[in-house]
């Protein structure tokens, strides 16, 4: 008994859309798989870190907040300052790093599983699917009048779309203003000025990104889709169709014997274009649209389940094994950055450990210098002691300079939790001589309730001309 697959049966306009299509949208067909169940749960880890850890409290205070008004990034039990810039900048040339080492092992696999932009679309679709229907419902809905079935199931997708991009823009905002204040506000109506604006800003940016720019976005816009090919070499694992194994398409009874009619494996069912989520036919070779996201895995590795030929039609591989070689995993290229992002993880970790919990700025008083009561030159200075700690910290302040300095301040500094104080100390020339009009020397800030290197700024001591 012959069998077709189904999808085969759907309407023929609408059976292939890809971008040289133009025109209306890009309806998917709805499918499952092993590499959807990926996507899964890459999307539902991404969204239960978005939305989950920015309500997480520490210390009776967010755990994740970046503080732009006072310039501290809270992040659990640590606080960074903008003197830790550097670590944060070494943050995202680490994950840079990362991406290249992924793109160059895997292709767009980032694109395809846990880019936001991907993930969010996943998400929209999802609603255009319980609101609208599948592919050809949703197609032919497009096409059909507009009547009270359509303005409710229009109205219920933007509806969703809307409640999806505002709680986003909500969370987004809320990592950088407590997100808390930030429901109360938005519930009473009371956001003020600038969060309502930053909330309106990215409710339309996730609207109008997932909802309707989708894949314009990863196609046109992003920098990533256009330099990674570069990255690409003969083993990196690409989504590709095995057109010696498919080729001639065409369709055929499934108990055919297709070598006798000339035929390879791909019996040209499309499935694979009507899930693809820009539109492109996989079997034109490798695309620079294509987001790795294997949804034509999925849907042709079902389709020869049915037809009982052997998976892998369209796969994960290489050009180097599409061309019946071996995919080299320990190539120079992979191995180096590896070997660069183990060195540079090392470091941060290093850098990380070994970071001051306090730092003193120095700043020179307007005057260049004085004479005191008992004839001495004197040098005033403001010290700028920050205890970037979230406990309280004692601290003691000494001078690393030439015999005859002394240093006149306080004894002993206790600071509050991540306090700042400002201190104005002087420093007197006690020696016989007049010390040379230009002197360099040094406060020392040294933890005394606990253990950290000793914190160095330098300056200068002026003095009149040698008499
Ligand atoms: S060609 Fe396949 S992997 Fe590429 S975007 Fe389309 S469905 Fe995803
Ligand atoms: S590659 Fe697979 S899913 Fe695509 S048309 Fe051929 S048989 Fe169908």
């Amino acid at each position: 008994m012959s069998e077709r697959i189904p999808a085969k049966i759907i309407d023929a306009a609408a059976t292939r859309r890809t971008p040289a299509d133009a025109g209306g949208p890009i309806h998917t067909k709805a499918f499952s798989g092993r590499y959807r169940l990926f996507r899964i749960l890459g999307a539902g880890s991404l969204f239960a870190l978005f939305f989950g850890t920015v309500w997480l409290t520490w210390n009776q205070r967010q755990a994740v907040l970046w503080d732009l008004v006072n310039r501290k990034f809270h992040i659990f039990g640590a606080t960074f300052w903008p003197q830790d810039l550097i670590l944060l900048s070494a943050i995202l040339i680490i994950a840079a790093f990362g991406l290249f080492f992924i793109t160059v092992a895997a292709g767009r696999i980032w694109c395809g599983y846990t880019c936001p932009q991907s993930v969010w679309t996943w998400v929209f679709m999802w609603a255009e699917k319980v609101t609208e229907g599948d592919r050809h419902q949703r197609v032919r809905l497009d096409a059909a009048p507009w009547s009270a079935n359509k303005i409710l199931r229009r109205g219920g997708k933007h509806a969703i779309w809307l409640g999806v991009s505002l709680l986003t823009a909500l969370t987004f905002v809320g990592y950088f203003t407590p997100i808390r204040e930030l429901t109360t506000g938005l519930l009473t109506l009371d956001l003020g000025s600038q969060a309502a604006f930053w909330v309106f800003f990215f409710t339309a940016a996730t609207y109008i990104n997932a909802g309707w720019l989708r894949e314009k976005v990863c196609r046109d816009m992003c920098p990533y889709a256009r330099f990674q090919s570069v990255m690409f070499d003969r083993d990196t694992l690409v989504i590709s169709y095995d057109a010696a194994r498919g080729e001639q398409r065409g369709p055929r009874r499934k108990d055919s014997d297709p070598a006798a009619q000339g035929l390879g494996d791909c019996i040209d069912c499309t499935l694979c274009v009507q899930v693809c989520p820009t539109g492109i036919d996989i079997r034109d070779g490798l695309q620079f649209e294509c987001i790795g996201c294997a949804a034509c895995i999925d849907a042709c590795d079902s389709v020869m389940d049915k037809m009982g030929y052997a998976r892998g039609l369209v796969s994960y591989t290489s050009e180097s094994a599409l061309e019946g070689g071996k995919t080299q995993w320990l190539r120079p290229r992979l191995v180096g950055y590896a070997g660069v992002l183990t060195l540079m993880i090392g470091l941060f970790v290093v850098a990380l450990v070994e970071r001051p919990l306090m730092s003193i700025d120095v700043t020179r008083d307007r005057n260049l210098f004085r004479e005191n009561s008992a004839g001495q030159v004197e040098n005033v200075y403001r010290l700028k002691v920050i205890n970037k700690r979230q406990q309280p910290g004692s601290y003691q302040i000494s001078l690393d300079a030439p015999d005859g300095f002394r240093l006149v301040s306080p004894d002993l500094l206790h600071l509050g939790a991540e306090d700042i104080l400002d201190l104005p100390v002087n420093v007197i020339w006690e020696g016989e001589q007049w010390p040379e009009p230009r002197k360099e020397i040094n406060f020392v800030l040294s933890a005394v309730d606990f253990v950290s290197n000793d914190v160095v700024a330098d300056s200068t001591f002026l003095a009149p001309v040698r008499r």
